[in-house]
This record gives structure tokens, C-alpha cells and sequence, in this order.
């Protein structure tokens, strides 16, 4: 029998030690700021228990990892119309080079390069009706936490200095793949991005995609195969061009943020996440891929 707390604990142990803790994204001023000593572990199995180490009830931002709610709050509003207006494609080129790149002819290599994500945004736009308070409310049903909230100075921040975000806007719009004003779609996705969350919460939020689309509240619910979608788009596309590499050494799909969060699942066992401000150089929290990597080799859980 497995002792998940002794193990999250040692996990948790090691990364206070750690000698390296990776860099604090900049280019969002906002995260300038946070330490990079915040280390927090959340583990929840489909059984209905849970572990957590360090600071896993700190909210954090979760910035990218809003992408994968984003992709299946798309999905069910108008299903495989998605894949009209995007691929599927694993990305080849490093995270802060990814919103001009990759779109050919108007179409984003795949739903989480920030091309992909500002078209999904572009999709709820034109389908919620109160945008913003819509897919907040959705969140917060997955979760069955009211108390999840947008971070206004992260998403203002953003708005300021996204430039990139803007000139793949444009080229998007200059294809004709959205249909709202650039600077409404783009209002959205810097709000979205900015939602703040706690890495015990994110273990409950993608509790869905680990249970074949049905969250815990019975709110939420997509179907077997788009939540098998979502898990290997995950798998592929989830940690900017070092979704190999997070394939190779931890083995779960997964979704990281340049806040240094990162969710991953077993489906049918359990979700994971982890946060550890400092990234690496591909933009993926340091501490974070080492804990799972971590995780996964001394429970030999992996979907491999
Ligand atoms: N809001 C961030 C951006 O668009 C998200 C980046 C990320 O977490 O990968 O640059």
C-alpha cells in the first residue's frame, strides 16, 4: 500500500532544498513578484482522498492551465466545430515565441499555444452571454467552489504589456478566424488566464477529465470521448515544446502555466498539481516537472 502523504512530504522536502529553483516569469509584471521558495503539492484520488504538502492551499495564478476549462467549456457549446478553426498538432518552437509562430493560413498548430487559446476565447465570447462571469461560474461548478476569483491587477497587467498576445490577434483577425473585435477577445483571454486558484482546487477542477467527463456536482458534464480529447491534447501540447520531454519523464497528460503551475491526471486514479514559481527555460516550473517526475517514479503510476 502506497503512503501517498510520506511521499508527497519527501517530495515537498527536497524541493525546499533544492539548489536551483528555476526564474520567476517577468514579462507579466504582476508575477515579478512572487518568491520562488512557494512550493505546494496537492494529490486527490478518484476514491475521494487527498494529500497535500507545503503550500497547496496558497492561490496562485493560474495563467495557461485556464486554457484547458477554456478548450472544454468550448467544446461543449459547439463541439467538434472547434476543429474548423484549429489543429491538433504538438508545438515545435519555445513559449514566448509561440504567438506568431504556428498559425498557417489562419490556423493555430493546436488549443494551448496562445494562438489556439485566443480563438477559444474568441468562441466563448460568441457563445456565453455574460462572458467573463459565465466561464468564472463554470469553474466554479467544476470546482464546487464559489470562492475561486479573477486577480483584476494580473489580468490589467497583462493588458499593458501583452504585446505578442495583440500582433497574433491581429493575424488571426487578418484571416478572418475571429469574430469579435481584437481587443474584446483579447480582454477575455487576459481575464481568463488570470484566474487565481489553489493547488487543492485544481485537483478538484480537473477531477472531471480524470472521470470520463463527469465532475463531482454532476453540474458539468462533457462526454467520454471529448474528455479522451482533451487528455491527449494534454498529453502532446500541454508543456509549450517540452511535452516530449514531460511524456518521457513523468508520463501523464498535463498542463503547465508561466505562473509555475502544473495539473496532471491518471484517469480513473487520481489529478495531481503542483506550484513552484521559478521556471526552466523551455517556461515550465522547475521544481514542478522534478516533483512529478518524482511522483510518478516511486508510485509507478504513470499512463504508461
Ligand atoms: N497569459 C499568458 C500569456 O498569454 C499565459 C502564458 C502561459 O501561461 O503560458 O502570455
Amino acid at each position: 500500500m502506497l503512503d501517498f502523504q510520506a511521499i508527497l512530504e519527501s517530495i515537498q522536502k527536497n524541493a525546499t532544498e533544492a539548489p536551483d529553483k528555476g526564474a520567476v516569469a517577468t514579462y507579466i509584471p504582476e508575477l515579478a513578484h512572487i518568491s520562488k521558495d512557494n512550493f505546494g503539492i496537492h494529490l486527490r484520488t478518484s476514491d475521494g482522498k487527498s494529500y497535500g504538502a507545503g503550500d497547496f492551499n496558497k492561490p496562485f495564478s493560474i495563467q495557461s492551465i485556464s486554457k484547458v476549462l477554456a478548450l472544454s467549456k468550448a467544446m461543449s457549446l459547439i463541439g467538434e466545430n472547434i476543429w474548423k478553426r484549429m489543429d491538433v498538432e504538438p508545438s515545435g518552437h519555445p513559449f514566448n515565441q509561440l504567438a506568431l509562430l504556428e498559425i498557417e493560413n489562419g490556423i493555430p498548430r493546436n488549443p494551448f499555444i496562445n494562438s489556439g487559446a485566443i480563438v477559444i476565447a474568441d468562441i466563448l465570447l460568441s457563445n456565453l452571454e455574460n462572458p467573463k462571469e459565465d466561464f468564472l461560474n463554470y469553474v466554479r461548478d467544476l470546482t464546487n467552489d464559489q470562492t475561486i476569483e479573477y486577480n483584476q491587477a494580473v489580468a490589467d497587467s497583462e493588458k499593458r504589456t501583452g504585446f505578442k498576445n495583440y500582433a497574433a490577434a491581429n493575424l488571426l483577425k487578418s484571416f478572418k478566424n475571429l469574430d469579435n473585435p481584437v481587443n474584446d477577445v483579447l480582454d477575455f483571454y487576459f481575464q481568463q488566464c488570470s484566474l487565481e486558484m489553489t493547488c487543492s482546487q485544481l485537483t478538484k477542477t480537473f477531477s472531471f477529465l480524470a472521470n470520463k467527463g463527469t465532475c463531482m456536482l454532476d453540474k458539468v458534464r462533457l462526454t467520454e470521448t471529448q474528455a479522451k480529447r482533451i487528455n491527449a491534447i494534454m498529453l502532446t501540447c500541454g508543456f509549450y515544446d517540452e511535452a516530449g520531454e514531460f511524456a518521457f519523464e513523468v508520463g501523464l497528460p498535463g498542463k503547465s502555466g508561466v505562473g509555475g503551475g502544473i495539473v496532471a491526471l491518471l484517469p480513473d486514479n487520481f489529478t495531481i498539481a503542483t506550484w513552484s514559481p521559478g521556471l526552466n527555460k523551455k517556461g515550465n516550473s522547475k521544481l514542478g516537472m522534478l516533483a512529478l517526475e518524482a511522483f510518478t517514479t516511486k508510485t509507478k503510476l504513470s499512463i504508461f
